[in-house]
């Protein structure tokens, strides 16, 4: 193979003295042939990152055989090494001239040229001027060899959808999936810049073998050769970091791999990639300045965007009762929700609801649509099948009303004269205004979302279909922290939880403080009531992470597994190490991790105006049924492997 000269990102740089020529060798794969008559052609060559580069082909009649002639029988997309002189680049003047006079006029080329060299440019500027200095030179053909025959079997047009099973194809047709591998690798290389310099972190890597411990989601089991002996993938690697600030190592982060056996939910992966962070002699509020700080520099330099410097914080409690979500997207335009059964007579109540004393909330969705339009609108959203499981609610399904100045006291005769009136009062009910009733039980709240929530994002949804509400906007970004979480839930039948007999699980993780003397009271008294020290980012609907301050009281850490969760004397002996740990002087100690993948798309949303989801991130994600499509795993166990590991298929 003909070593290269220069890569075709360089080529601007190349010193062309006073519009003349220069020797190059360059790699990348052939684009599509442009013949221009038989005796001139014209052909890209790209490199990986789609930089592109013209090639001129000429006859040469004195040699029948030459470069021209080998050029037509390489296929597009053969990789290859082209020899030939780099020179501004010529316009033709007319179709089928002679070639000797159809290179005429070099285009402005030195201006484009001086672009490129701009320092400080931003990476779409950057892109957006090499591309037009590389417009600005071609090269005229000298030699041109096929390094490995593309094969006429794989079909390849702008419209040719690749399936998952051949993801290097995917990757040779969609220029995006190596753009999201750049932003994550640029995405990477910003945490690190800002984690290093000067903030004291340390990067340790931590193992991949572990063993199974009661943390809470279900684990990949490793057998191994010694019989009845497995290791288990770390789900996170929270027991390793907390060991290493009692290892008096202050501030740690790390890439970490994780690995849930989970349900798979859409856009969730079974193995995945945590940004993982502690800090010891460090609170929650320490956590949360540390991560603010990377989050505004990585906005910064991959999107330009500048974020407000805190995040806005509000708790659980809040969260759930204005948005009926601990993750609220608060891009949605619809109000936060009010609770509203005090103004309600009691027979419109009770046509909504079968509960006896339930607690009201209202939201208005600001519908763009006429009372009609709006009537039609979510009179279709209701039927359909797909918004069933909205409605299924033993609490009563929602009361929908339209706002019509048409109609006697706006369409809200059921609410009766005075709460019209002050529902008026002070909003700004507009002609085909939603306002959308939910009943619950005057309960505290538990879970990821209430029925109310639900409704509050679908309807989003379809009305940004229909054009009803406007669409997110892809720079628009609303971070914040939802805070003090219950320490405990009732167990989800989903997950395998903390394996204690109590019959509640740990929110977040066993290891999350309570946030005050006032809860770790409440411990002993009803640790359903108990808040936690906990605290979720949230940008735009998603969580993006998850943190807390921990016990760092192996007595403490103690009575939470055994008296708390009730686990049994085997499952405390599993966390022996962490106990023990504890017990060597640990500092106090927080600390979070983001979802990387889940940083990377959203930045990569932003930047291609289009959701993008985590497998857009990953170069080998795995499919919705956690396997990998392409390399077909998992694969069956051979006789001779369950042989070798002491295991035995049960019929
Ligand atoms: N280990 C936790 C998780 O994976 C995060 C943390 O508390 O730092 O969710």
């Amino acid at each position: 193979m003909p070593q290269k000269t220069n890569r075709i990102d360089g080529l601007p740089q190349v010193n062309l003295l006073s519009g003349g020529e220069e020797k190059v060798v360059i790699h990348g794969y052939l684009g599509a042939r442009h013949d221009l008559s038989k005796n001139l052609s014209f052909v890209p060559v790209m490199d990986n990152k789609r930089h592109q580069i013209q090639i001129v082909s000429l006859h040469n009649s004195e040699k029948p055989r030459g470069a021209h002639e080998n050029l037509r029988y390489i296929r597009p997309n053969t990789p290859v090494a082209v020899r030939g002189l780099l020179r501004p680049r010529m316009v033709a003047k007319a179709k089928n001239k002679d070639p000797g006079n159809q290179a005429e006029r070099p285009e402005k080329q030195n201006e484009s040229q001086g672009e490129v060299n701009a320092e400080n440019a931003n990476p779409e500027n950057w892109a957006e001027s090499l591309a037009k200095a590389l417009k600005g030179l071609e090269i005229v053909l000298q030699d041109i060899q096929s390094l490995n025959d593309f094969p006429s079997d794989i079909v390849m047009t702008p419209d040719t959808k690749f399936p998952p099973e051949q993801r290097h194809l995917q990757f040779i047709m969609e220029g995006n999936l190596v753009q999201a591998l750049e932003t994550r690798n640029s995405v990477a290389r910003i945490i690190r810049g800002m984690l290093n310099k000067g903030s004291g972190f340390l990067e340790v890597e931590t193992p991949l073998l572990f063993k199974s411990t009661s943390e809470g989601a279900r684990e990949f089991i490793v057998p191994t050769r010694k019989k009845n002996m497995a290791y288990a993938l770390p789900q996170s690697p929270q027991q390793f970091k907390q060991i290493l600030m009692a290892s008096r190592i202050n501030n740690y982060y790390q890439f970490a791999k994780c690995f849930r056996d989970e349900d798979l939910r859409a856009d969730r992966q079974p193995e995945f990639t945590q940004l993982d962070i502690e800090m010891s002699f460090a609170n929650g509020d320490n956590v949360i300045d540390a991560v603010e700080k990377v989050i505004l520099q990585v906005w910064r330099l991959s999107l330009g965007t500048k974020l407000p410097s805190t995040f806005p914080r509000i708790t659980y409690d809040q969260a759930m009762s204005m948005y009926g979500s601990d993750k609220p997207d608060l891009r949605i335009p619809i109000s936060p929700f009010a609770r509203i059964d005090v103004l309600l007579p009691a027979d419109l109540i009770s046509k909504i609801t079968p509960l006896k004393d339930p607690l009201v909330e209202a939201m208005i969705v600001p519908l763009d649509a006429s009372p009609d339009e709006a009537r039609a609108f979510i009179t279709s959203f209701l039927d359909s099948t797909e918004n069933k499981h909205l409605l299924d609610n033993p609490d009563g399904g929602p009361g929908i009303f339209i706002y019509d100045s048409s109609k006697p006291l706006q369409g809200f005769s059921a609410f009766g004269f005075e709460a019209v009136e002050q529902i008026e009062n002070g909003l700004d009910l507009q002609d085909g205004c939603l306002i959308v009733l939910q009943a619950r039980k005057k309960a505290p709240l538990s879970g990821g979302s209430t029925p109310l929530g639900n409704l509050r994002t679908s309807i989003h949804s379809a009305a940004v279909d229909q054009g009803y509400l406007s669409p997110v906007d892809w720079k628009d970004f609303r971070p914040l922290w939802v805070t003090d979480f219950p320490l405990f839930k009732p167990p989800d039948s989903t997950e395998p939880g903390q394996g204690g007999n109590a019959g509640l699980a740990s929110t977040h993780h066993p290891f999350t403080s309570p946030k005050t003397p006032e809860d770790v009271d409440l411990l002993l008294k009803d640790p359903t009531k108990a808040i936690g020290d906990h605290y979720d980012l949230v940008i735009n609907g998603e969580e993006i992470g998850g943190g807390s301050r921990r016990i760092h009281h192996a007595a403490m850490q103690e009575f939470v597994f055994r008296d708390i969760l009730k686990m049994n004397e085997e499952r405390i002996a599993e966390f022996s190490h962490l106990l023990e740990a504890l017990r060597a002087g640990c500092p106090p100690h927080a600390g979070i991790a983001l979802g990387f993948e889940r940083l990377v798309a959203m930045i990569r949303s932003s930047k291609d105006k289009k959701k993008r989801s985590l497998r857009d991130v990953i170069a080998f994600p795995k499919s919705g049924k956690g396997e990998d499509l392409m390399m077909k795993s998992p694969g069956p166990m051979s006789e001779e492997v369950l042989k070798t590991y002491h295991l035995k298929l049960r019929e």
